[in-house]
């Protein structure tokens, strides 16, 4: 068997497209702040990439560049100025944060309303409840790139490897809102790979090149992958073997082109998601 590839690339610009008209028939312009703290050179990247595409769209994103060695009271201050300002729908906090500020203490000051990387604990509590409105983009991405290859999540078995705040855990309560039988799986889970051979559905979010290989995957099971990984030579790849994934799984995302553009264009959707809320549209 060789696996169908999932596009992400192409399920994203269909997203992009669709926002852009739903925006302009809408005649409003979302607004976007994305606040990047220090010089951490992936970090600027992805935020330039964001800020495009939020342009490409109709959203109005502009980017709050703070020093590295910006203290908590500085950050706060900022991030309370942006939930007081009415032209702002979301709030983007670039992370990692530098190690002396604490992440969570400043999502914890982000308007819940305003935060469309849906890492509140408002929002994921709402999400935990079944009841979402501003989930986090990864996982919102997974779950479209499921529906756009009409993979269903409904009575299966969904194996989602990495248990983090911001992928693995999102995505195991969107899976489970989606009537999926859910396995959360970590580093401390016993027989991984037994694990992940059960699934119809696996996702790997860990952070570790390659580390799921094509004998932890069912024939036909659907595969994404969420990880992005700089090898020596300097190849990006996931956390999946690719190769001997392509020759089991029924259908796979690439590492780059299958998660990485949805997790943006999801970004745009929960601006906009946030700003027709707070118009109360
Ligand atoms: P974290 O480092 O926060 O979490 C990694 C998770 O993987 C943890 O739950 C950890 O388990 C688990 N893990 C680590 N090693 C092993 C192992 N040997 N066996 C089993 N489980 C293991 O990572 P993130 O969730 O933030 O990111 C995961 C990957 O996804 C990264 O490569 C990141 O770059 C990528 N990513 C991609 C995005 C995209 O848009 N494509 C967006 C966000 C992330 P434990 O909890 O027990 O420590």
């Amino acid at each position: 068997m060789t696996a169908r590839l999932i596009d992400g690339r192409a399920v994203a610009a269909d997203l992009r497209a669709a926002l852009h008209s739903r925006i302009a028939g809408l005649g409003l312009t979302p607004g976007l702040a994305v606040v990047l703290v220090g010089d951490d050179p992936a970090s600027a990247v992805y935020v330039r990439n964001k800020d495009r595409a939020a342009h490409s769209v109709g959203i109005a994103a502009r980017t709050h560049r703070l020093p590295q060695a910006t203290g908590e009271a500085e950050l706060l201050a900022l991030i309370a100025a942006l939930n007081a300002d009415d032209g702002v729908d979301g709030i983007l906090l670039q992370l990692p944060l530098p190690a002396h500020l604490d992440a969570s203490r400043a999502i914890l000051a982000i308007d819940p309303a305003k935060d469309v990387d849906g890492l509140h604990p408002l929002n994921a509590g709402k999400l935990l409840a079944g009841n979402p409105s501003l989930a986090a983009c990864t996982p919102l991405g997974v779950m479209k790139l499921l529906a756009a290859i009409d993979a269903a999540p409904a009575g299966k078995r969904a194996l989602v490897l990495g248990r983090s705040v911001l992928v693995g855990r999102p995505l195991a309560a969107l899976l489970t809102n989606a009537d999926a039988t859910v396995t959360l799986a970590h580093s401390r889970t016993r027989d991984l790979r037994e694990e992940c051979r059960r699934a119809e559905i696996l996702v790997a979010a860990v952070g570790r090149a390659e580390m799921v290989r094509g004998d932890w995957i069912a024939a036909g099971a659907v595969v994404i992958d969420v990880g992005i990984n700089r090898t020596a030579d300097g190849r990006l790849v996931g956390d999946v073997a690719y190769d001997e994934a392509l020759a089991v799984a029924g259908a796979l995302t690439p590492v780059p082109g299958g998660v990485g553009p949805m997790t943006i264009a999801c970004l745009l959707e929960n601006t906009l998601t946030a700003a027709l809320a707070r118009r109360a549209l």
